[in-house]
């Protein structure tokens, strides 16, 4: 493994590669390809894939909507939008950081030509290939997750497989994301079956969890999919036990500032949030921007706004970064070497 940037210091876990997308690449990629977008000019179509005031989780999976069918299918754009996201993450000094998305949803080509779709193994190879060559060309480690959607049970089983197959070509862990159907339902079983497999098989497992569904789903996440880490996790607070037990065990959660009030998973007061309590406690968790492109951030946006409305100082900042480089999938030695660099640019 190539030895870490001395320049670069940030770490972020929590990044969809499909919510990453620059819109300059939406156009270009929509032109060659012949598919019509809501306007042909960047600062036009930004409004239609991005949210810019707190609304509803609906909203967001709207913007997904729209940009996903542009890319999907298209080999050349997979590849590209994730070398583009080394490019746009080494910018802003990240040295380490996990994408993550789902295979299956760039699989179908929707422009009518036949043949040449890729399969979700052919996803995974072409985002492999962008992230590999995106490191090397702009100094910065990329490794990635497959999401599993809650609202597609069927492709959960292939995900595990998925991981399996190319954890040493960059595919670092599960996650599992959508919406919050299927919870304690039939449709759920595949899931937890999933995540149980992977378990098993030594794949590191990050669950969407208490977001915009409650503690109980959290609970479900820790306890019966064995989830490593919690991505956002907000409303574990709405059970105390469950908090209580999670962070004495050192459970890591994803905290997505910017994210969370857009969805509308916390409340609409940016001096008010669930991270607030986690600091105070000293609980386990870091910061990342979830989809910088669909939410207008980025992991350096991030950190000035918990800055200016949370009172999170430098110190503390620097520790949720050291979290952050502790919790990553990273093969145990490569951890190690990531924590260390950290350490040494920022202290212990
Ligand atoms: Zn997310």
């Amino acid at each position: 493994m190539a030895e870490f940037d001395p320049s670069k210091k940030w770490v972020e876990l929590h990044l969809h590669l499909d919510g990453a997308v620059r819109t300059e690449t939406l156009l270009e990629v929509a032109r060659r390809r012949g598919l019509s977008l809501p306007a042909d000019t960047v600062d036009d179509l930004v409004p239609h894939v991005s949210m810019n005031n707190p609304g509803h989780i609906d909203d967001m999976f709207h913007a997904f909507h729209t940009l996903i069918p542009v890319l999907s299918g298209d080999h050349a754009a997979i590849r590209r939008i994730a070398y583009e996201l080394c490019e746009d993450q080494a910018q802003q000094g990240v040295v380490y950081f996990e994408a993550r998305y789902c295979p299956h949803l760039l699989t179908s080509n929707l422009t009518g030509e036949s043949g040449d779709d890729p399969t979700a193994a052919e996803v995974v190879e072409l985002v492999n290939a962008g992230l590999q060559q995106g490191s090397k060309d702009y100094n910065i480690q990329a490794r990635s997750l497959l999401c599993a959607i809650r609202e597609h049970p069927e492709w959960s089983h292939e995900m595990v497989e998925l991981c399996g197959k190319y954890s040493s070509d960059g595919v670092v862990g599960l996650d599992l994301a959508g919406g919050k159907v299927g919870y304690k339902e039939d449709a759920n079983l595949p899931h937890i079956k999933a995540f149980q497999d992977a378990q098993r098989l030594g794949v590191h497992r990050t669950i969407h969890a208490g977001e915009v569904g409650g503690p109980e789903i959290v609970e479900e996440a820790v306890t019966e999919m064995h989830a490593e880490r919690i991505g956002h996790g907000y409303h574990v607070l709405d059970d105390e036990d469950l908090y209580q037990r999670l962070k004495k065990e050192g459970m890591h959660f994803e905290v997505c500032p910017v994210s969370s009030y857009m969805t509308g998973a916390v409340q609409t007061d940016f001096k008010q949030h669930p991270a607030k309590r986690f600091a105070q406690d000293g609980a386990n968790f870091s910061l990342s921007s979830d989809d910088p492109r669909v939410f207008l951030t980025s992991l350096t946006r991030e950190r000035k706004f918990v800055k200016e409305n949370w009172g999170f100082d430098d110190a503390l900042i620097s520790t949720l970064n050291l979290n952050a480089a502790r919790a990553c999938f990273l093969p145990e030695a490569d951890k190690a070497r990531l924590v260390s660099h950290v350490q040494m640019l920022q202290g212990p």
